[in-house]
């Protein structure tokens, strides 16, 4: 059955070679059981794992039923390990986490033996027959040294293979357990070829038919003890070749069996391993997320304020191809947009810088008329940083009170619920406008929103009265006002004049006017009558006519004049503003419908996103803030550069020291792929194996860290989602597959060393 033919085998170390196997020449037959005896070193192990397919030897050959092994390749070695041999050693080789049934359920997962129930039942029955039934669901590490030869054994007996090869199989054992290992050894050797390694001669001597004694790798003996069973020393009875059905194993059904069965077998290690795939992952993922922040480089850019004055970084501006005014249904559509926070339908009011707490805001001066009982302010502005918009963008943000309803109606930023009732004063001023010109005065507060937000919020209709295009025009109030002069010297007469005057203006909607009804600020109202003082007059009264003028000078050619009626009244805090009907700002500033409106996003991280949306939607929109950013701030440039550098530079280092960490950890099972090798996997399992065990550990870590992400995202939790409100959808895909590939590598790699480590034939 086997014929060894001159084979040699030596061993290189660094400065010498051993010789194992000299020149052996020997041939086995089935229904032998030959008794390979000899002193330590002697070569005996060698030989037996030439014969088993587990090592390579130098010179010679050896002949398998006939056929000559030199030519046999890898794919035939792991078949021939798989089919045709079963070892039994002195030291077990039995997988210390499986149970007594897994191990030898394992063998037959090799044989290909795919039916649970099937493979179950059998493992019973064998472990009946060699004593082991009562001990079947035990760990093969708490079993008893006899325990586990007999163990051994079951798993040979499961494999069912015609030759058995046992190398010192009683070596551990005391005298008793020897020998009912031998015995069973000799009731499994029926049809087979058995070769038994043993120093105790004694102990096979009832059962050897054939004594083989090896001295300094050389055959120094070798004895036919049963004569009867040999003729000119070879086996008497016929070699009848009768080929096994095999089982073809289905390698992807058993790798993950495996796998599944390694999981379950070592729980520790199953989730130290998922653990550490976890924290790695969750290293890429931050990394990533670091990076992507870092992505965009407008974020290191300043934002100037030539074009747009509010250059908020969540403002996008919205407008449609056609320039057709916006409508509640576009407002409602707009509104669902994912990311979209709140929409500002005054997007001409949201430019213009809303003045709020005095002396950082702003400065007023107060002034009393010398010719009037008027007293007029005048405020300076300091901060233009506070932009003017809706209450609607903050409904969520208020704490207590209502939103505004009322033209003078303000919600206010602040923790004190008390200031809902009282009044503020509050400022608007336009860098567009005129030297010198705000508008403002004091509104009431309904409600309170989060402190956070820093600024007021105003009502529809306020907004709507400002939101108007006042850098596009130029206008003019041109005003008659009548003095009448006692003249200071002899004070004998009085004389009338009518002066005129002309102050720059802005037009803002007011309270209860029509038509053509116009009320002028005190201050303006002031202005012009004060103006033109001379040191010789002693009284003067003046009257304001109540007719006017405003002149549109936009186009300088052909300005625009409209007669307008000046109520008595007028209104305070603003300076050189002219209150005028809705009807009457039409005339002037044209359609009051927006065409042009601003969304505010959650996040300037989710521009991209948003703007890519709106597109799709058939709306034409940008970021306010990318427009306007186009000076390199070099401290952020520098900021970036450092932070994609380290970004980048540890989602190697991440990825890398991942793969050596996980790489370490497959390591400490080596063994066991060693002893699942030597029963007859196959090297493509194995492979397999490692990379099912780790991709699919690595898919879900991603899992779990994306369900964390999204989980995060949604309730805001702090850190977690200041870096997912960077991910995209492809982007939490790419982390993934990085994930995958560290686990492909890293089983690569494993697989590598397994090889290395086995060796031989592997
Ligand atoms: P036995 O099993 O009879 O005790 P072995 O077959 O284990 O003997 O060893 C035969 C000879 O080969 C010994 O001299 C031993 O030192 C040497 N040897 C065995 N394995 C190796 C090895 N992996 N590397 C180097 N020398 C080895
Ligand atoms: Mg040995």
């Amino acid at each position: 059955m086997i014929r060894l033919k001159n084979v040699t085998k030596y061993y290189n170390s660094e400065n010498n070679v051993t010789l194992a196997l000299n020149n052996i020449n020997l041939e086995f037959f089935k229904g032998e059981f030959v008794a390979i005896t000899g002193k330590s070193g002697s070569g005996k192990s060698t030989l037996m794992n030439v014969i088993s397919g587990m090592d390579t030897y130098q010179d010679g050959e050896i002949f398998f039923e006939g056929m000559e092994t030199s030519c046999f390749s890898k794919e035939d070695w792991e078949n021939y390990r798989r089919d045709k041999i079963s070892f039994i050693y002195q030291s077990y080789q039995l997988i210390d986490s499986y149970t007594a049934l897994e191990n030898v359920e394992a063998v037959m997962r090799i044989m290909g033996v795919e039916n649970k129930k099937e493979r179950r039942q059998k493992a019973m029955e064998i472990l009946d027959k060699v004593g082991l039934k009562k001990r079947a669901r035990q760990k093969a590490s708490h079993l008893s040294s006899g325990q586990k030869q007999r163990l051994g054994i079951a798993r040979a007996l499961a494999k069912d293979t015609d030759i058995i090869i046992a190398d010192e199989p009683t070596g551990n054992l005391d005298v008793e357990n020897g020998a009912a290992v031998m015995k069973m050894l000799y009731e499994l050797s029926k049809d087979k070829l058995v070769i038994v390694v043993t120093h105790n001669f004694e102990q096979v001597k009832e059962y050897a038919t054939r004594k083989i004694r090896l001295f300094d790798g050389e055959v120094a003996e070798d004895v036919k003890l049963k004569p009867e069973l040999y003729e000119n020393g070879v086996w008497k009875e016929k070699e009848a070749i009768v080929p096994k059905e095999r089982k073809k194993e289905h390698f992807f059904r058993q790798a993950v069996g495996f796998v599944r069965l390694n999981r379950k077998a070592q729980p520790h290690r199953t989730f130290f391993v998922f653990l550490f795939l976890t924290v790695s992952i969750a290293a890429l993922f931050v990394m990533y997320g670091y990076l992507l922040s870092n992505m965009d480089d407008s974020v290191t850019k300043n934002a100037s304020q030539d074009v747009f004055m509010n250059t908020d970084k969540n403002r996008i501006l919205v407008r449609k191809p056609d320039g057709s005014p916006f409508t509640e249904k576009d407002y409602d559509t707009l509104m669902d947009v994912r990311y979209v926070h709140s929409i500002n339908p005054y997007d001409l009011a949201s430019e213009i810088s809303c003045l709020h707490e005095a002396n950082k805001d702003y400065q007023v001066h107060y002034q009393q008329s010398e010719y009037t009982s008027r007293k007029s302010i005048t405020v300076n502005a300091l901060d233009y940083s506070d932009f003017t918009c809706n209450a609607a963008g903050v409904e969520q943000e208020l704490i207590a009170g209502k939103l505004p309803e009322k033209r003078y109606d303000v919600v206010v930023a602040s923790d004190d619920e008390s200031l809902i009732g009282t009044t503020t004063d509050i400022y608007f001023r336009s860098q567009n406008w005129p030297e010198s010109i705000y508008i403002g005065g004091t509104f009431q507060i309904t409600g309170i929103v989060n402190s956070e937000l820093g600024q007021p919020y105003f009502s529809d209709l306020f907004l709507s009265g400002i939101n108007f295009d006042y850098a596009n025009k130029n206008l003019q109030i041109e005003y008659h006002v009548l003095k009448t002069i006692t003249d200071s010297v002899d004070a004998k007469y009085n004389r009338e004049e009518l002066l005129d005057r002309r102050r720059d203006t802005i037009l803002v909607e007011g309270e209860g006017l029509t038509g053509n009804q116009i009320r002028l600020s005190e201050s303006l109202i002031m202005n012009l009558k004060t103006e033109d003082n001379s040191e010789d007059r002693v009284t003067t009264i003046e009257r304001l006519y109540s007719q006017g003028t405003l002149i549109d000078k936009t186009d300088s050619e052909n300005p625009v004049e409209y007669q307008v009626e000046v109520l008595e009244d007028g209104h305070n805090g603003s300076v050189n503003v002219v209150e005028a009907s809705r009807e009457f700002m039409e005339q002037v500033y044209g359609s009051m419908q927006e065409t042009q409106i601003s969304v505010y996003i959650d996040d300037y991280a989710y521009t991209d996103r948003v703007i890519d949306t709106l597109n799709e939607m058939g709306y034409q929109a940008v970021s306010v803030f990318r427009i306007s950013a186009d000076e390199y701030d070099s401290v952020l440039v520098q900021e970036r550069m450092t932070a994609l550098g380290i970004s980048a530079g540890s989602l190697i280092v991440i990825f890398f020291l991942s793969v050596v960490v996980i790489y370490t950890i497959m390591k400490l099972k080596r063994k066991d792929f060693m002893i699942l090798t030597s029963l007859g996997l196959k090297q493509k399992t194995i492979l397999f194996m490692n990379r099912y065990e780790l991709v699919t550990g690595s898919i879900l870590s991603c899992v779990l860290l994306i369900c964390v992400a999204i989980i995060a995202e949604k309730y805001q939790i702090f850190v977690i989602s200041d870096l997912t409100k960077y991910y995209q959808v492809w982007d939490y895909g790419i982390v993934t597959v990085l994930a995958v590939l560290m686990s492909w590598i890293t089983a690569e790699l494993f697989h590598r060393h397994l090889r290395k480590f086995l060796g031989g034939k592997q």
